[in-house]
């Protein structure tokens, strides 16, 4: 399986840098994960979306899918026919949202004329070629569901977004290549109880990644400034308790 980071901001952008988007090639397939602001842009370097088998989209917050308006301007101003179409595939509850923002872009048609839109059901492995991803719910401030994909024998796990929980754990489980999100630079920036969290310190992701024993550890949607990220990577490294990535934007990544 390949593994290439198109974007690694969280919602605030780092300069220059597009928000989430993952190109996962494995099984015979082709497909972007997440569709954050600044993607496509990034995307159209390498491929044509016609080279994507699918576009999986982890939850609705905008740092993960606003670049489905964007996308949807690479086709032509028709309705495609059937085969012509993207596949899209959007979490369980969330077809009104798309709805909701196709109208506000300028037509209730924007998507559904190119794309082909499917929720998937929130657990039932979806496969694309001989590669499948298996969604794993996380604890996120919306709905979230972070993936497994399997293919060519290896399997490389993604989170999404995610505070520490059930869900993460499990996506680790035997991953060859952990994808974790490591959004917060302290425990401060989260949500403070009785509200419940939604993100991860790059700590609390080595934490996860070492008990789901997964062997690699690759951290992303991070903020990146004048500090650097070299913080970043020795906190997650102490708890992972090896070395630890950090996601380069254009980067591909062997599993
Ligand atoms: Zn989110
Ligand atoms: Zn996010």
């Amino acid at each position: 399986m390949r593994l290439t980071v198109l974007g690694r901001s969280p919602a605030r952008p780092n300069p220059g840098e597009a928000c989430a988007g993952y190109l996962v090639e494995g099984g015979g397939a082709r497909v972007l994960v997440d569709v954050g602001p600044g993607v496509v842009a990034q995307l159209l370097r390498r491929h044509h979306p016609a080279e994507l088998d699918a576009v999986v989209v982890s939850h609705m917050h905008a740092d993960h899918m606003l670049d489905l308006v964007t996308l949807r301007y690479v086709y032509p101003w028709r309705r495609l026919a059937a085969d012509e179409r993207l596949r899209v595939v959007l979490p369980p509850g969330s077809a009104d949202q798309l709805l909701d923002l196709a109208r506000g872009v300028g037509g209730a048609r924007h998507f559904e004329d190119a794309f082909t839109l499917r929720e998937h059901d929130g657990a039932t492995p979806v496969t694309f070629g001989s590669m499948t991803m298996t969604p794993r719910e996380t604890q996120h401030y919306i709905p979230c569901w972070g993936f497994r994909a399997e293919g060519d024998g290896r399997r490389l796990a993604y989170t999404a977004d995610t505070a520490p929980c059930d869900g993460l754990t499990e996506l680790a489980e035997g991953a060859d290549l952990l994808l974790s999100e490591a959004t917060l630079r302290s425990l401060d920036e989260d949500a403070q109880p009785p509200e419940p969290r939604g993100h991860l310190s790059p700590a609390e992701a080595g934490t996860a990644a070492s008990e789901g024993g997964a062997l690699r550890l690759v951290l992303t949607h991070l903020p990146v400034d004048g500090a650097g990220v070299a913080w970043a990577r020795s906190a997650a490294s102490a708890t992972f308790g090896s070395d630890v990535e950090i996601a380069e934007p254009g980067q591909t990544y062997e599993i």
